[in-house]
């Protein structure tokens, strides 16, 4: 029925995390994504795809992406509205990684006004620079499940093997080098950590202390992700 569609629609809750690279939005979407039922997007995971697919759009991403740039407005708000648009986001949505830049953020609201939705929260990940380098330089990942782990922080119980689907094929981010983070956080701090500020201007940005545990950082962000659901 047309009437409950549109209910639906309304009432699934869209939520920003903001942060810089290595703030630990990747890990923290995941869990809120098992957690709550809502879709974690990705763009860097988007724009990954679509460089390994070979796409129009991926070809052009991907020297910016290997430099720790920020590709291009225009690439990144079309990959996103195409995602938006499949049916499994009516559950709610946890951007990860968008918006970047003021423009991004102009046409998300663009495009959750055509849905009669709203941003319900954005929250910035509040984290040390300095700690950041570390922090990426010793990530990696599942590439059979997509598990995130971490040399110091989250290792493997045995070494090579992953905890969630016994996969041993782990990859590490061709952007994950010191120079590159380097290059990303500048990104980060020119152009992102702006919208902090343009959310707070709309009564939707939650700060979160994200130096700690995984665990205890997930709990401050349940207690944010509950009460938007009401
Ligand atoms: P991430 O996985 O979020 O760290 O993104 C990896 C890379 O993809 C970034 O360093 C950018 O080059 C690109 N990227 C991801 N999301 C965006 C975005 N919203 N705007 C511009 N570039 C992006």
């Amino acid at each position: 029925m047309a009437m409950a569609e549109t209910t639906l629609a309304v009432a699934a809750p869209v939520l920003i995390l903001l942060g810089p690279p290595g703030a630990g939005k990747g890990t923290q979407a995941r869990m809120i994504e098992e957690k709550f039922g809502m879709v974690q997007l990705s763009t860097g995971d988007l724009l990954r795809a679509a460089v390994k697919q070979g796409t129009d759009a991926g070809n052009r991403a991907k020297a910016v992406m290997e430099a720790g740039g920020l590709v291009s407005d225009d690439i990144v708000i079309a990959i996103l509205r195409d995602r938006l648009a499949d049916r499994d986001t009516e559950q709610g949505v946890i951007l990860d990684g968008f918006p970047r830049t003021t423009r991004q953020a102009e046409a998300l609201d663009l495009l959750l006004a055509e849905r009669e939705q709203k941003i319900d929260a954005a929250i910035s990940l509040e984290v040390d620079d300095g700690e950041m380098v570390t922090r990426i330089s010793g990530r990696f990942t599942c590439a059979g499940c997509g598990e995130g782990y971490h040399d110091s922080f989250k290792a493997p119980k045995t070494a090579g093997i992953c905890d969630s689907c016994g996969g041993t094929d782990m990859i590490r981010r061709a952007d994950d080098t010191a120079e590159t983070v380097s290059s990303r956080l500048a990104a980060y701090h020119a152009q992102t950590a702006p919208l902090a500020q343009y959310y707070a201007d709309r009564g939707a940005l939650h700060r979160v202390p994200a130096m700690g545990a995984i665990a205890d950082v997930a709990e401050r962000l349940d207690a944010i992700v509950t009460a938007t659901r009401g």
